[in-house]
């Protein structure tokens, strides 16, 4: 192609990119109604600059469905009138500058990509949520309400429900009211300590269960400090946006779960960069106090095809939990070391045999575990969770509301087969699982395991009508005892 055929053939393009532009505006000045009745819910986003309609202004629809802001559009035109009005570079530089790799030259076509739906923000309905706020200050259950909520399906850990019960009311109280009396009240966010399969995030779920606000779960581990192989910390708001069904109001009252903190403790590293440790922390020191965040809309980083939201953090409620394995030892060493000193000097080791030593846990203890103190400074609500007794354990199996044996029961009912489980089995069942160390996580699989050959061996057999579970069919020593229908039970 000469280099004159190349200059006509731009000007031809920049002319049919105009009468575009004006053809669909004409066009569109009619049916535009029809189609904001379609796409009321919607924000528009500028495919040039990526800002949604609320910020950039009102949109000019291009062919292909997309669109474009005003601002961006006028650039564009200014940058078509410099090239053909008062352009400076000569033929040869201009063809140059055409070849390089990475330079290209924008043609209608590029504008016609298909556009998925995904492009569209839902539309904040400011006028809509006026009126019903998402948080109603009245609806917010008292703190004894939660917590026997709470008891419905958590077995112990009734201080943990106290703490959480008081924090997210007071937390929501604040968010519907902004400020009392003048006094701004501290955000809630908490810290929980507590032995892994304790419940931490069973707590978590329950709650933000019962409060209908949406929550995201994240692990630590997975974080790193921006730019590095890793999710970036703003990730969890991401995720929260998206159990928001993408509602931009609703993500800002909702509730972000970070497990696993303990292991962005400081690392003693001088030589390395600590991106996963340290910098974490001081990564989500503005989140936690609450700023705001422009998080992808539909993934969980940044790129050019993926529109962004902005959420304010100030009224998200972050709970962080972790097991803290190696802290028991340093509050030890130091009541030890306090109750070794002084007039009343007691023994060195008066508190190696406490098993609740982990509750006397302090600010100071955390920080020598490798927490920064702006990072504990931000979470103002610290408490411990107890680890789970072999009581609790049978307690877990049985009485929750979605206990585990109860959905089995359930499942088997649907065959018309009652299911039964001896007091001796469900004590076994939750020695086997304290022997695990997982926590209340080991349960499942344990009954997991010797449930399955009740799953497939009953429904083959209409009539059987009780099949009772018993200590020796756990411990591989003996079978189940099955009942026919309309007799006595009958050993297998
Ligand atoms: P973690 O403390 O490690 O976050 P989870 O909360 O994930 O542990 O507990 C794992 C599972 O164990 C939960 O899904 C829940 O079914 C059960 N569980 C743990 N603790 C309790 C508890 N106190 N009451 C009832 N169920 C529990």
């Amino acid at each position: 192609m000469s280099d004159k055929d190349l200059e006509s053939n731009n000007t031809e393009n920049n002319e049919e990119l105009k009468n575009n532009i004006e053809e669909t505006n004409s066009s569109n000045s009619g049916s535009t109604e029809n189609k904001n009745n379609n796409e009321d819910e919607y924000e528009k986003i500028c495919y040039v600059c990526r800002r949604p309609e609320s910020k950039a202004g009102k949109m000019i629809d291009m062919p292909g469905g997309i669109c474009v802001c005003a601002d961006c559009l006028q650039k564009s035109f200014n940058s078509f009138q410099n090239m053909g009005m008062n352009i400076n570079i000569s033929e040869d530089e201009l063809k140059e500058l055409l070849n390089m790799p990475g330079i290209h030259m924008m043609t209608p076509e590029d504008f016609r990509r298909d556009i998925p739906n995904k492009q569209k923000l839902k539309k904040k309905k400011a006028k809509e949520k006026e009126a019903a706020p998402v948080i109603d200050l009245k609806k917010i259950p008292a703190p004894h309400i939660i917590k026997e909520k709470l008891d419905e399906y958590v077995i112990g850990q009734d201080y943990a429900k106290k703490v959480m019960s008081v924090a997210v009311y007071n937390h929501y109280k604040r968010v519907a009211t902004n400020t009392m009396d003048d006094i701004e009240i501290e955000k809630s966010n908490m810290l929980m300590i507590g032995p892994t399969g304790c419940g931490k995030t069973y707590l978590v779920k329950t709650m933000a269960k019962i409060l209908d606000v949406p929550l995201a779960i994240t692990d630590a581990t997975s974080l790193t400090e921006a730019g590095y192989i890793g999710d970036d910390i703003e990730s969890v708001i991401s995720k929260l946006l998206a159990a928001a069904d993408n509602d931009v109001e609703r993500a800002e009252t909702g509730i972000v779960f970070i497990d696993e903190i303990d292991k962005i403790a400081k690392k003693d590293t001088t030589r390395s960069r600590d991106v996963s440790g340290e910098s974490v922390q001081q990564g989500m020191l503005k989140l936690l106090e609450g700023s705001e965040v422009e998080v992808p809309v539909g993934a969980t980083s940044k790129n050019a095809m993926v529109p962004l939201a902005t959420v304010n953090t100030k009224n998200i409620l972050f709970i962080c939990g972790g097991a803290f394995p190696d802290l028991e030892d340093i509050v030890k060493e130091r009541l030890n070391k306090q109750a070794s000193i002084g007039f009343l000097g007691d023994l060195t080791d008066k508190y190696d045999n406490d098993k609740n030593v982990i509750s006397k846990v302090t600010g100071d203890d955390l920080r020598k575990f490798g927490m920064i103190p702006e990072f504990l400074g931000r979470l103002p609500i610290v408490f411990t969770l107890d680890g789970l007794t072999e009581e609790m354990m049978v307690k877990i199996l049985t009485d929750p509301k979605n206990a585990i044996i109860k959905q089995y029961q359930k499942l088997l009912e649907l065959d018309e087969v009652k299911l039964e489980f001896t007091e001796g089995a469900l004590k076994t069942i939750a020695k086997k699982a304290m022997e695990k160390k997982t926590g209340a996580r080991a349960l499942r699989s344990i009954i997991e395991e010797f449930m399955l050959d009740i799953m497939y061996e009953i429904p083959k057999d209409d009539h059987i009508g009780t099949v009772k579970i018993t200590e020796e069919y756990i411990n591989g020593t003996g079978g189940p005892v099955i009942g026919m229908r309309g007799r006595n039970l009958i050993e297998e």
